[in-house]
């Protein structure tokens, strides 16, 4: 059995995205800049592709800016309004601890300019109140970026109403929405989002590719020099068969998002069931106001590595929050916000579901943690301390 839950990392392209992008590598191959027909056609497919996608989200064409996908988008987002707002003298931030690294490093290298950044503390559960933004607000405070949900532990923000308090203090407001996008009802109107970040590959669509939504008349600092493309606020050749497998993934899920949510959310809650029967576990972040698909788990003496192995042995992709994977023994900054302690947060493993997951592969994957948990404290001497009573549990 091979069972993927780590769709918070990449999803698998769909069928229609893949299909959506055959055309432009093969007959439609102009460069939408050229003027004869092979370059109109693409320009025209180009043209397209926008407008179904400012429909998905409620804005306009002109408002829809192609980049590489998430990371650049959110760098280029916060870029973009700390030099407006340093034009006016504005230069603090507003945010929280638990962003992607694609926002809290851009915000690190904003803060050695001289920028002053306001991480706003997350509570336990992973959600942060609209009155803690009101709060920091400053009469200097040129942006609020506060993902829209978050990618380890699912938790979903009230954007509308952080939104709100942003347009009424006249300060712009970004949003990350990858996570959000074919999962969540998105409208940056009714939403009052003035800026957000989207990743084709986080909803079946092409890896590389994605989308910064700027409202009309905020005027974006293109990160990339060179041609006038997406109307200089971003140079080079326009990916085209990335971008029309990326419209075609973004229509496809907004349209079967309701049902795929509900099916999604009782998985969900099946496996979060499941796994809360093992002694000496929490599950992270808020239980019911998360994304459709994510579980996170911390399970107290357990290795978040030695159990991703295990269970990949038994054929399930998962993910851990601990990222050892990239060379540094730091737990996720994540848990860390939360108010997890070290030993506990390394213990972590997120399960993410997709539209294809089944019931049969969620009681495997019940099964299979709750084995490899097992397995994996007997052979653990912080374990067996635990047990001995030499030292305390933390997890109940
Ligand atoms: C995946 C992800 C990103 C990065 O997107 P890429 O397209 O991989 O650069 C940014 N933010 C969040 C919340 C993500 O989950």
């Amino acid at each position: 059995m091979k069972i993927y839950l780590d769709n918070a990392a990449t999803t698998k392209m769909s069928k229609t995205a893949i299909d959506a992008m055959y055309p432009y590598m093969d007959t439609v191959y102009g460069n939408p800049s050229s003027l004869h027909s092979a370059g109109q056609a693409a320009a025209e497919a180009l043209a397209e592709a926008r407008r179904q996608i400012s429909a998905c989200i409620g804005a306009s064409p002109e408002e829809i800016t192609f980049t590489s996908g998430g990371s650049e988008s959110d760098n280029q987002a916060i870029l973009s309004a700390a030099r407006i707002g340093e034009r006016k003298g504005k230069r603090h931030i507003i945010s929280t601890a638990f962003e992607h690294h694609a926002v809290l490093h851009t915000l690190n290298r904003l803060e050695k300019e001289g920028f002053e950044i306001t991480l706003l503390d997350v509570h336990e559960n992973g959600i942060i109140a609209p009155e803690q933004v009101k709060t920091a607000l400053r009469d200097d405070t040129c942006l609020v970026t506060v993902m829209f949900a978050n990618n380890e532990i699912g938790t979903i923000q009230p954007i509308a109403e952080i939104g709100k308090i942003c347009r009424a203090g006249n300060v712009l407001f970004h949003t990350d929405g990858v996570q959000a996008a074919g999962h969540l009802h998105i409208n940056v109107n009714e939403q009052n989002i003035d800026m957000l970040s989207l990743s084709a590959h986080k909803f079946h669509g092409p890896k590389g590719i994605g989308i910064l939504y700027a409202r009309k008349g905020i005027p974006l600092t293109t990160l990339i020099e060179g041609g006038a493309q997406e109307q200089g606020r971003r140079a080079g050749t326009e990916n085209i068969p990335a971008i029309m497998g990326m419209a075609a993934a973004l229509c496809e899920s907004c349209s079967r998002m309701e049902d795929a949510a509900k099916r999604m959310c009782l998985l969900r809650d099946k496996l979060i069931d499941g796994l809360s029967h093992i002694p000496h576990s929490i599950l992270n972040g808020d239980a019911t106001n998360r994304l459709p698909g994510n579980v996170n788990f911390c399970f107290e003496g357990i290795e978040g590595e030695s159990l991703l192995l295990l269970l990949d042995d038994r054929g399930i992709c998962a993910s851990s929050g601990s990222a050892c994977t990239s060379g540094s023994l730091e737990p996720s900054h994540v848990l860390l916000a939360l108010g997890r302690i070290h030993d506990i947060a390394h213990g972590s493993l997120r399960l993410t579901l997709s539209e294809d997951t089944t019931e049969e592969q969620i009681l495997y994957t019940v099964k299979s943690v709750t084995e490899a948990v097992e397995y994996l404290r007997g052979i653990s001497p912080v374990w067996r301390d635990l047990v001995s009573g030499k030292k305390e549990f933390i997890l109940r």
